[in-house]
């Protein structure tokens, strides 16, 4: 349901720009997702506790063996499309990795196979379980911010599809540009849903392109380069995050079809033109 209206929360004004002046663009039982009339961030509210949603974790990765190497096949072309965006961007003889967020570690054990030296962190306990029993990889169960990583520890971090879950994501990224090199590498993959939401109206609301109530945030290209800007880092580049393969033939194509659309657009007006509501990969350094 739209709501034209001016809503004011004085206690919870956005996390980017402190604005109180919200607009709402969609709702789901009781969560509420508000535009601020400033700098057009998309936030949920009520906002959930930060112990609600590491227990609500637990249970959001599958854990049947089909399952997982389903998720492994959907998430392929972007993990390799990664791993050549990040060697293509970055030039060192350490190669040290840290993706937080790492899920099953597929994106780890492919960037291990290519000579890196690769942590994750997990808080879900059947992603990480997998990612260390299976495969093998380093994985820590803590928030960043209880880890006590040195500073300049990492060429590179990756976050995939975690930035949009975080609480305090000013926080995570201060902290993020601490344990970065000088010239280290963040890639961020994000989903960008109000667009779709927008042109679908009503007919969002059995979609749940926000994964109620997982999706605390919805950046587009403009408040992911603030929130970047704002935290340190510079040379912010958003592309097209090309496409998935989901198993659903429905969600498979629809994510062909877009992801490739986003591509050709995105090359035609030489980098000018992305296309709204497809999911995004930002580059940014830290200088
Ligand atoms: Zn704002």
């Amino acid at each position: 349901m739209k709501n034209h209206a001016a809503i004011f929360l004085k206690s919870q004004p956005c996390i980017l720009c402190k604005c109180t002046n919200f607009q709402q663009i969609h709702q789901k039982d009781k969560w509420r997702y508000l535009r601020c009339r400033n700098c057009s961030l998309v936030s949920l509210y009520p906002r959930p506790t930060e112990l609600s949603l590491i227990n609500n974790y637990q249970d959001y990765l599958p854990d049947q063996v089909l399952y997982i190497y389903k998720w492994r096949k959907m998430m392929q072309p972007l993990i390799d499309h990664s791993a050549d965006l990040i060697e293509k961007t970055v030039f060192t003889k350490n190669k040290n990795l840290l993706d937080i967020g790492c899920g099953f570690g597929f994106f780890l054990k492919t960037m291990q196979d290519r000579n890196w030296h690769v942590s994750g962190i997990e808080i879900a306990d059947t992603g990480r379980h997998f990612a260390q029993e299976k495969l093998g990889l380093n994985v820590y169960s803590q928030p960043l911010a209880e880890l006590d990583f040195k500073a300049h520890s990492f060429d590179v971090v990756t976050l995939f599809y975690v930035i949009e879950h975080v609480t305090d994501p000013p926080a995570l990224l201060k902290q993020i540009h601490k344990i970065l090199k000088p010239g280290g590498l963040l890639l961020l993959r994000w989903p960008h849903s109000t667009p779709i939401i927008k042109i679908l109206g009503p007919f969002a609301e059995n979609l749940d392109l926000y994964h109620t109530p997982y999706h605390l945030y919805d950046f587009s290209p403009a408040t992911i380069k603030f929130l970047l800007n704002n935290c340190g880092f510079s040379q912010i580049k958003t592309i097209p995050g090309g496409y998935t393969l989901p198993d659903e033939r429905f969600r498979r194509w629809s994510s062909i079809i877009s992801g490739s659309c986003a591509n050709m657009l995105f090359k035609i007006t030489k980098g000018r033109y992305l296309l709204p509501g497809t999911s995004k990969t930002t580059l940014s350094i830290k200088p």
